[in-house]
């Protein structure tokens, strides 16, 4: 099987004055290409340091990362962020969207850093639009959602540029049970298009849309559940 990810002994450190907190102490993960996987543990086990590594929002003290076939440490901070915004797609608890974007122009965003053409951004905008079903809120800001209809134009900010792999932190996290069940029901659909996804939930309800769950203790991978 192709890896899309796979790390090796990855460790990190966070520096204060006086303190040191070692939030990953050896984490050796392989993700599939196509797999879902889905990352439990106890609040402070390390799962958003992990996240952030993974997504190269952040970089492991030591340590190796390969994403999608490449070593990550090989690259400049222009190379990671051609990545990631190439390569990856990110859908937060938060949602993160902009209030003063209206839901086209937020889902626009990423293909306008990435240079895409007018006439093209168009196209894609609304097939992801009309994917994630919010098409008739094209012109209204995000204050004007429900909390589920701004998840879903996360969702479509980030499957907007064709990512290969999407992260979610908790992405149901702020949401009731039946908007959040039509957000996994989404990416569920996306990872049987062939989209590899990997998810941080405390919900054993979401975690249940995993192929295979990672539990983490301690700033490191405590067992590994195939369902
Ligand atoms: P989780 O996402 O599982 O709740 P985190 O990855 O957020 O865990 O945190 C792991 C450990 O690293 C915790 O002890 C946390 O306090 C510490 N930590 C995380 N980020 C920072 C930071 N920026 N500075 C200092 N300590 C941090």
């Amino acid at each position: 099987m192709e890896k899309m990810i796979k790390t090796e002994n990855i460790r990190k450190v966070f520096r204060t004055e006086d303190v040191e907190t070692w939030a990953l102490n050896g984490v050796d993960i392989e993700v599939a290409k196509g797999e879902f996987v889905a990352i439990m543990g106890p609040s402070g086990c390390g799962k958003s340091t992990l996240m952030n590594i993974l997504g190269l929002l952040d970089s492991p003290t030591e340590g190796s990362y390969c994403l999608n076939g490449t070593d990550v440490a090989l690259f400049g901070e222009d190379e990671r962020t051609a990545l990631r915004k190439g390569v990856i797609g990110f859908v937060f608890q938060s949602f993160n969207l902009i209030d003063d974007l209206n839901v086209y122009e937020n889902i626009e965003l990423p293909l306008l850093y990435m240079g895409v053409p007018k006439k093209e951004r168009k196209k894609r905008v609304e097939e992801a639009m009309e994917r994630m079903d919010i098409a008739h809120r094209a012109g209204h800001f995000p204050q004007q959602l429900s909390g589920g209809q701004q998840q879903r134009v996360a969702i479509a900010r980030a499957v907007v540029t064709n990512p290969k792999i999407i992260f979610a932190d908790e992405p149901t996290g702020n949401l009731d049970s039946r908007k959040g069940i039509e957000v996994m029901e989404l990416l569920k659909q996306l990872n049987g298009e062939g989209t590899t996804v990997v998810m941080v939930t405390h919900s054993l309800r979401d975690a249940s849309y995993a192929g295979r769950v990672i539990n983490m203790f301690d700033g490191q991978v405590a067992t590994e559940i195939h369902q």
